[in-house]
């Protein structure tokens, strides 16, 4: 147990070791070590949880590798839209913004709906609209724009298939013969199975814990659609008396699992530990809903943990005790 610590993922999904070079690994750990030192440096020089998740996050947004702000991946008519969230557990206040194009920072935005807004969540026109008026950094389309991911999307672009960044949803419709060689539905998407959504959740010194989660959403993607991400309760959760979540995964079995809540109302509810709680919700309710991907959590006393039911998570801890890890596969 620490007195301040961070925890944060880019993502979970069929990332296998035999999928990756030793330099995109380096590359990976790299940008999970900066991100977590910005939000760490903060709890240190005195910061709040909610700065610390926001510097973690941004710095993962600014990445191409993740898909979050920049480098984010494709809806099916072309479009890059973005959710995320932040929800600070000392007064439960929380910001949401949900299928927002062009601004640099979507954590930042959902950052200003909560402190500037009456509202939790904003979303599409009305939330550019906001972040103008509020003078947040926007940039062009080319930005966000990444090459694997284009092409990701280009494989399924005349499909019903939907996939997760690091993963592949098969389509309702899918038979056997969908499997076969040359099928461009799914089979080659899942060799692009390395990159997600990014999010952090943090303890600092006054004993106030936070959660942030921010993504492009899944590949192919309906435009409109809207993920489990900006959701408070489904990919993001925090509250001082239980715990600070934030998820990944496919989306769509996360909000009906109320994902992130629910490991607070078992910490609640039934007086589980953070990582018994997190362990039924990940291995036990997810699964029997084929909800793939895992989260990260911390409480108020510096317990933490990170939990997944895929081949991998992007992640990383650190704390005031002198914990300092990164970590990709099981
Ligand atoms: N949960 C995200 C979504 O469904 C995707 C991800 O975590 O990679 O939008």
């Amino acid at each position: 147990m620490s007195s301040y610590a961070i925890v944060i993922h880019g993502g979970a999904g069929t990332i296998l070791p035999a999928a990756m070079t030793t330099e995109l690994e380096q590359s990976y750990k790299a940008a999970l070590q900066e991100a977590m030192d910005a939000g760490f440096r903060c709890l240190t020089a005195g910061g709040t949880s909610i700065e610390a998740v926001k510097a973690a996050v941004m710095s993962l947004e600014d990445c191409i590798l993740f898909n979050a702000g920049r480098g984010a991946v494709f809806a099916k008519d072309g479009s890059q839209e973005m959710d995320a969230s932040i929800m600070d557990g000392s007064n439960r206040m929380a910001g949401a913004v949900a299928a927002v194009r062009n601004i640099r920072n979507p954590v930042e935005l959902a950052y200003v709906v909560m402190t500037k807004s009456q509202h939790v969540m904003l979303n599409g026109k009305g939330a550019q609209e906001f972040a103008k008026i509020h003078g947040l950094k926007t940039e062009p389309d080319e930005y966000f724009y990444s090459e694997f991911r284009h092409q990701q999307w280009k494989q399924m672009q005349d499909t019903d298939a939907m996939a997760l960044d690091h993963s592949v949803t098969i389509p309702a419709t899918a038979s056997s013969d969908d499997f076969a060689e040359g099928k461009p539905s799914f089979t080659k998407v899942s060799e692009d199975k390395k990159f997600g959504t990014v999010g952090a959740v943090a303890l600092d010194q006054y004993g106030n814990i936070a959660a942030a989660t921010s993504t492009g959403g899944m590949t192919n993607k309906q435009w409109g659609r809207v993920g489990d991400s900006p959701i408070i309760g489904a990919g993001t959760y925090a509250n001082n008396m239980t715990c600070a979540i934030s998820c990944t995964g496919h989306g769509e079995p996360f909000i009906r699992a109320v994902t992130a809540y629910d490991v607070s109302c078992l910490m609640e509810y039934k007086g589980l530990s953070l990582q018994e709680a997190m362990h039924i919700v990940v291995h036990d309710k997810l699964l029997k809903i084929d909800g793939e991907g895992g989260m990260i959590g911390v409480d108020a006393a510096g317990n933490t943990a990170m939990v997944f039911n895929s081949e991998g998570m992007y992640r990383g801890r650190r704390d005031s005790e002198g914990l300092n890890e990164t970590l990709i596969y099981k």
